[in-house]
């Protein structure tokens, strides 16, 4: 969501005179954009801030931004650790960005964290998204009312907002005018997607299922749900949607019932597996994907075991996994902690398996031919990047025409993370 809010803020200055430089250490205005899920994110920016202070130390001092959760959770404080930075502004106050930059004095710092999140995309609308990346992200839901314990979300970004459903067409629409292929729908709770107008009430699977008529469009995506909105009219857009790609990233967290009740999330692991069985039931070819946090306060050798045993029954293709990281103000930080190096072993020990489901269901994909849509020439290389149905990389020898193109690759070598081959030009030329 940052590298949306990132683009959508440059659309912003724009209107300014502001441009992106070649040159980092040219700027006028430097801008951070953050965030403050883990601890470490917050201390990556102010690494960051110390690097920009010391490239700078002999040329004019640039206006120093810090946006996003980090700015919006830590304000003042800040900016009283790290005097070199002016101005703070959170993920909801964005568009307020031209006037600040235009009225900024360097003897007058500023701090903007309301939650105006309406206001923000009634702005954004008006200007256009002229994202022209084969694949593009598109907000349609920020914040979250779910308060899971150890999350600090709901406070960085606010309550729910769902974005009304004409205005996310339009942007999806032009989006595609621009050459866009794949549109991901984002949200920190996507599936709790809800907008009403005086027709009607708009869900995730109606958006999927408008978006499904877009002729250019030919894949869509969404991240990031909850299983508790995981609900019928959207597992069914899995037989119904030509577009809607065979992946779910769907974050369990744990696969103990005794955490998931300490994390507030509202659902037990049965849940999650009656998910799984439906989705499959409608498409077979869906694969699962999941977030996990080890050392939660609370998780004892048991817990994780079933964790452990969560992970070898589903068989995630992909995964992220954390040691839980205490965040100021939530309920779960004022729980006692597990041991670091308890916590240090289980993330070493559930990344392994992660690993080893990855890297069989990559192998299994040698030496068949795959569809891959096309995203773009890897810098001073001749081979070019693009993705399978399930969001693995792909890297193959092309040709720019194949640029934004659906097109089969036969596999002949994986690591974890990416796929190689070659351009199958039989299954190609039947495809045509
Ligand atoms: N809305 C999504 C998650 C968004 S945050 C959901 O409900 O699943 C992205 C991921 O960061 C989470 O899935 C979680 O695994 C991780 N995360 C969030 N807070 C964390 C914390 N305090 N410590 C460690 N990992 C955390
Ligand atoms: Fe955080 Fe996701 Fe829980 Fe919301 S639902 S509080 S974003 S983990």
């Amino acid at each position: 969501m940052n590298e949306y809010d990132t683009n959508r803020i440059y659309d912003t200055v724009k209107d300014i005179g502001y441009h992106k430089t070649g040159n980092h250490l040219d700027a006028d205005c430097y801008l951070l954009n953050t965030c403050h899920i883990r601890d470490k994110s917050k201390e990556k920016v102010f690494d960051e801030v110390g690097r920009v202070r010391k490239n700078y130390k002999d040329k004019k001092k640039p206006i120093l931004i810090i946006a996003g959760c980090v700015a919006q959770a830590e304000s003042s404080e800040m900016i009283k650790r790290e005097p070199y930075i002016d101005i703070i502004i959170g993920p909801q106050s964005y568009h307020k960005i031209n006037k600040i930059i235009e009225n900024f004095n360097f003897q007058k710092k500023v701090e903007l964290t309301e939650f105006d999140t309406e206001g923000k995309f009634n702005y954004l609308d008006k200007i256009k998204n002229n994202e022209s990346k084969v694949s593009s992200f598109l907000t349609i839901q920020e914040g979250c009312d779910k308060f899971c314990s150890f999350c600090v979300v709901p406070y960085t970004r606010g309550p729910e907002y769902s974005r009304p459903f004409k205005r996310i067409i339009e942007e999806a629409e032009n989006l595609v005018k621009n050459g866009t292929k794949e549109i991901i729908l984002l949200g920190q709770n996507v599936n709790a997607y809800s907008f009403k107008d005086k027709e009607r009430s708009y869900k995730l699977s109606d958006l999927i299922l408008e978006l499904d008529k877009i002729k250019e469009l030919n894949r869509i995506r969404y991240t990031t749900s909850h299983p508790k909105d995981m609900t019928d009219d959207l597992i069914n857009c899995y037989s119904i949607s030509k577009k809607l790609m065979p992946f779910i990233h769907l974050p369990i967290q744990s696969g103990s019932d005794k955490i998931l009740k300490l994390m507030n999330r509202n659902h037990k692991v049965e849940k999650y597996l009656e998910i799984y069985k439906t989705v499959k039931q409608k498409n077979h070819n869906v694969e699962f994907s999941s977030d996990f946090i080890v050392g939660h306060p609370g998780e004892i050798d048991r817990d994780f075991e079933d964790t452990m045993n969560l992970v070898k029954e589903i068989k995630f293709i992909n995964s992220y996994s954390f040691i839980y990281s205490p965040r100021p103000g939530t309920p779960a930080s004022k729980l006692e902690a597990v041991d670091k190096e308890v916590a240090k072993e289980r993330l070493i020990n559930i990344q392994k398996v992660l690993e080893s489901h990855q890297i069989d269901k990559n192998k299994s994909l040698i030496g068949t031919s795959i569809e891959v849509l096309v995203e773009n020439k890897l810098k001073n290389q001749t081979r070019y990047f693009g993705r399978n149905t399930f969001f693995n990389s792909v890297i193959f020898e092309g040709e720019n025409k194949h640029i934004g193109k659906l097109i089969h690759v036969k596999i002949e070598k994986i690591n974890r993370n990416t796929l190689f081959g070659k351009i199958d030009e039989k299954k190609n030329m039947r495809a045509a």
